[in-house]
């Protein structure tokens, strides 16, 4: 057993930290303020190749695995630039993983190569108003027309819709009522965002303001045969394959946007003087943030397991589901830690710690909720009966 990052992992720590030094503090507050999408950010991450660190070198990709994506993700997550730089990037990371997988040579070849050097945005829309985490009752519908489908429903949360050009899309083929499982009867495309078929529409929303969240109104959308990925029918499967490395690297982003929090409440306690003493003297503020440390190191412990576990082929949905849970609440916890810690000025914009806090709630929420997790492991792991 190992717990050291071997000499590339390493390499690819050191490479993240200097290209997120170039975005300090003061870009990402501005950014956190006007709303404006991080371009820059995300060319620079492309230009060094970071886009395709876990896409197949064929297309252009580095080949590496989901110990390597989690890594980098961690180092963007601890930078200033918290979510917003992790969200304005995460889709690339994983969200091309069924076109890998399940797509064909042709379907390859086409979208790869353009997601890998960040040429173009896309966007995952599998979240729906009416079916929230129960994906298999979602009422978008993709019905036969001549030779494709044409796709009518609505999609929320739909992260970087206003950049997208494409959007991988859940959409039902067969009625619930027909298929023999819920998971049946579901596809999954990934096809054009054609804005004169889709009317997509900002949430004004608590944080991580710079990386959009859209409701996407979709009404006749034609989609041809070629942009269905896979058997029809199939796509909630599909889907699933790709869960386990977004967990992995969801918790691990809370991790190190906690450890961010971490970083600068520990400096703040040991520079405020109060009561003729640096507040950092006293047990009260110590002790919640050393449990704060010890928290993130055991889910980062956690993550990297998951990801092992996962790049070596061996069944791993426990510790990722885990990895999730305890990164988001261990996260959260640091972050709110060090807002307290920084008493007033905690509330303050110029701290950072309001932001980073509003931020790292995010990985609390998406992509499956804390409940669900618990439900899981109570089920899967202990066998318990399901509950829901
Ligand atoms: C910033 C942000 C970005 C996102 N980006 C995307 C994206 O790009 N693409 C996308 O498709 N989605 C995205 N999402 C959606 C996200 O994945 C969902 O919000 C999340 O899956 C929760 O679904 P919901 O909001 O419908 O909650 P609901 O399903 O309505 O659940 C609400 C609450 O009820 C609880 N609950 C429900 N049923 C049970 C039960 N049986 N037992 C116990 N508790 C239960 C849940 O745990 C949760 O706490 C994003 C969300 C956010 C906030």
């Amino acid at each position: 057993m190992d717990f050291s990052l071997n000499d590339s992992q390493l390499a690819i720590v050191d490479s993240v930290d200097r290209l997120c030094a170039g975005f300090d503090d003061a870009y990402w507050l501005e950014r956190d303020r006007s709303g404006d999408f991080p371009f820059e950010f995300h060319r620079a991450m492309a230009d060094a190749g970071f886009l395709g660190i876990a896409m197949p070198e064929a297309y252009g990709g580095a080949g590496l695995g989901v110990t390597e994506a989690a890594v980098m993700m961690h180092r963007v997550a601890a930078s200033p630039g918290a979510m917003s730089a992790c969200s304005s990037i995460h889709i690339n990371i994983f969200g091309p993983h069924p076109i890998v997988v399940f797509g064909n040579e042709e379907q390859r070849a086409s979208w790869l190569p353009d997601l890998i050097a960040g040429k173009l945005f896309s966007c995952f829309g599998v979240t729906e108003p009416d079916a929230g985490l129960n994906t298999t009752r979602i009422r978008t519908r993709a019905e036969r027309s001549g030779n494709g489908y044409v796709v009518n429903g609505r999609k929320v949360w739909t992260t970087t819709a206003q950049e997208a050009s494409k959007i991988m899309l859940l959409a039902r083929t067969t009625a619930l009522e027909e298929c023999g499982k819920p998971t049946d009867g579901l596809s999954l495309f990934y096809t054009d965002l054609d804005r004169n078929y889709c009317d997509v529409r900002v949430i004004d929303k608590m944080g991580r303001k710079a990386v959009d969240s859209n409701e996407i109104f979709i009404d006749g959308l034609p989609v041809p045969l070629e942009d269905r990925i896979g058997e029809e029918g199939q796509g909630f499967r599909y889907l699933l394959h790709s869960l386990n490395p977004e967990r992995v690297l969801v918790g691990l982003e809370a991790v190190g946007i906690g450890q961010n929090a971490l970083d600068r409440a520990v400096r703040y306690a040991r520079d405020r003087v109060v009561f003729d003493r640096p507040i950092g003297q006293n047990q009260s503020i110590q002790h919640p943030l050393a449990e704060c440390w010890m928290e993130l190191e055991a889910a980062y412990l956690m993550a990297m397991k998951g990801a092992a576990l996962y790049d070596a082929g061996e069944a791993c949905g426990a510790e990722c589901n885990a990895a999730k849970y305890l990164g988001a609440e261990a996260g959260f916890k640091a972050c709110t830690q060090a807002v307290m810690t920084h008493g007033g000025m905690g509330y303050a914009r110029e701290y950072h710690v309001e932001r980073l806090m509003r931020e790292v709630m995010i990985c609390r929420i998406a992509p499956v909720s804390p409940q669900l997790i618990l439900c899981y492991i109570a089920e899967r792991v202990l066998g318990l009966p399901r509950s829901y």
